[in-house]
């Protein structure tokens, strides 16, 4: 006898982990925040034709304690690198990345000193976005990807991740002064 026949009729289970994934896959807020020509595709992505609030992420939040989703959309400087990483550092646990465009993944066609060779060297990113820009659809494309990957995360997952990124944000502090 399981636990299903003790309950009244209409009344769903369901994993702790599949109801808060539920509730993450469908509430990511985006950070306010652009970096260069690709944030024009990004800002696209909250029109009418494109209508990402689908996702439940029309929310672009300005204060990075409010957002969970950190698109990346441009070319990452070394004057902004810095900026970039306590901007992360400051959105709460779990958060996730989008590295929209080849300059955010790879440089881009901006091989040279001023240039950081992809945000992957500065923070984690959960998805690339190849282009020069993107289109929106693109964009709505990865964050269709990640939803997947948020419906495979567990709580215990995302707790280790918090503890973690406060050791790495610890060592961090000191060369961002
Ligand atoms: S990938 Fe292209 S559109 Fe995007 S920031 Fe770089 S140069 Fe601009």
């Amino acid at each position: 006898m399981g636990l299903e026949q003790n309950i009244p009729e209409g009344v769903l289970t369901a994993s702790l982990d599949k109801l808060v994934n539920w509730g993450r896959q469908n509430s990511t807020w985006p950070l306010l925040f652009g970096l260069a020509c690709c944030a024009i595709e990004m800002i696209a992505v909250g029109t009418a034709r494109h209508d990402i609030a689908r996702y439940g992420s029309e929310l672009f939040r300005a204060s990075p304690r409010q957002a969970d989703l950190m698109i990346v959309s441009g070319r990452v400087s070394n004057k902004m690198a810095p900026v970039i990483k306590r901007i992360y550092d400051q959105m709460s646990a779990p958060k996730w990345v989008i590295a929209m465009g080849i300059c955010a993944s790879a440089g881009g066609p901006f091989n040279n000193y001023a240039i950081i060779q992809g945000v992957d060297k500065l923070i984690p990113v959960d998805v690339y976005v190849p282009g020069c820009p993107p289109r929106p659809e693109s964009l709505l494309y990865a964050l269709d990807k990640l939803r997947e990957k948020q419906g495979k995360e567990s709580i215990r997952d995302a707790a280790n991740q918090g503890r973690r990124e406060r050791v790495e944000s610890l060592e961090t502090i000191a060369p961002l002064g």
